[in-house]
């Protein structure tokens, strides 16, 4: 069994990948050809976004927006330390601070009111970091709750940078993931709902100025030319064959988006009552990019899962705020109770469009079997 089963999703698109990828082949723009420019618009009509710029992947996402921004010494920048670790690493990477919230205990993202106490304690603190921006993540699948968020930005001037990393596809109130803040980042990992075969990302937007500016930065700063520097940027740029690739892939990918909520309920309805089931906020939806669930005898679990042939995942074993790379900023144990807690309990199984009814009583039995 596999943790997630991308030879499945293969079989059924192949011939369009293989089509696809002749036609890059046979026009031989491999950087920025037409590809990344028809992905770009698809992806930004999804989105419901006026702009998508695709990158190299959901990091330089992440960096690209903070440099358009112009994030550097002294600004500090809110999220959530429950997270991977790009997140929190692109804002030390410009030298500036993060500063991290804990999170809501159902949803296990960035918890709007602990964020307005963690900026006015900031702000009262009338030290030498200005507060500048906050990375909501959408974790597992499932958007932050943008509206409170939103709102505590507005209050004092911060940027809104989506971590849509995981969460492509997911709406919240109607609204899609990547347009949910001033920036949108996904990020196109073999491993994410909508993956290429290598590494990919995408940033989203509404203004046209900031979409030029993160043009910009994806090509070293270029002004009207790529040896018109402007800025500093980064080489930044989306492969035109991984464009090729999430072409096809974008052909079936609502369909595997239904049959990702299928899976969860029917994990859901097996697991109800015996562990900690995921829940999604009634305004919301998830696009599943994992399936976690709490519980205390997760290491006797996964010994007797993995025993059977069910591969799992621990999805995050250590908060950020723990992580040798963060230790300059001087937190310890007991700063973020929550994440500490559910990074102890969290457990995630094999999810992915294509797990059958069958192999999902299977690992049902076999992990309540193990209770
Ligand atoms: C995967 C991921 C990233 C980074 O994406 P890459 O494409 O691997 O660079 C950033 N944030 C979160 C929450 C992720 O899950």
């Amino acid at each position: 069994m596999e943790f997630i089963d991308l030879k499945a999703q293969q079989d059924r698109i192949r011939g369009s990948i293989e089509r696809r990828i002749k036609k890059v082949l046979n026009h031989g723009i491999y950087i920025l050809g037409p590809e990344v420019q028809e992905l770009e618009e698809q992806l930004a009509n999804r989105v419901g976004s006026r702009h998508c710029v695709a990158c190299a992947s959901g990091t330089d996402a992440l960096l690209m927006a903070l440099m358009a921004y112009d994030v550097g010494p002294g600004d500090a920048i809110f999220t959530t330390p429950f997270t991977f670790m790009a997140t929190a690493e692109v804002i030390l990477l410009l030298g500036a601070t993060p500063i991290f919230v804990d999170i809501d205990p159902q949803t296990f993202n960035l918890d709007a009111q602990k964020l307005q106490e963690a900026v006015h304690t900031l702000v009262q603190r009338n030290g030498t970091l200005r507060p500048k921006g906050v990375i909501p993540v959408d974790l597992f699948g499932q958007p932050a709750d943008y509206d409170a968020i939103g709102k505590v930005a507005k209050e004092h001037g911060l940027f809104v940078l989506e971590d849509a990393a995981q969460s492509f596809g997911a709406e919240y109130k109607g609204r899609k993931a990547g347009s949910l803040g001033d920036i949108g980042a996904t990020s196109f990992f073999p491993a994410k709902p909508l993956g290429c075969y290598g590494d990919g990302g995408a940033l989203f937007c509404n203004d046209e100025a900031m979409a030029e500016k993160l043009r910009s930065i994806r090509v070293h700063g270029k002004g009207h030319h790529k040896y018109d520097n402007i800025r500093v940027g980064i080489n930044g740029r989306l492969d035109t064959l991984q464009a090729a690739v999430l072409l096809a892939k974008l052909e079936i990918f609502d369909e595997e988006l239904a049959l990702r909520n299928e899976v969860a309920a029917r994990y859901s309805k097996g697991l109800q009552g015996r562990v900690v089931t995921p829940v999604v906020a009634p305004d919301r939806t998830s696009v599943w990019a994992q399936y976690s669930v709490l519980t205390h005898r997760r290491e006797d679990l996964i010994k007797k899962l993995n025993s059977k042939g069910i591969p799992t995942a621990i999805y995050y074993p250590k908060p950020l705020h723990l992580q040798g790379a963060f230790s300059t900023l001087d937190y310890t144990r007991g700063d973020f109770p929550l994440s500490e807690k559910i990074a102890d309990a969290i457990l995630s199984l094999p999810m992915h469009p294509y797990l059958r009814a069958e192999e999902q009583e299977r690992i049902v039995d076999v992990l309540i079997g193990g209770l």
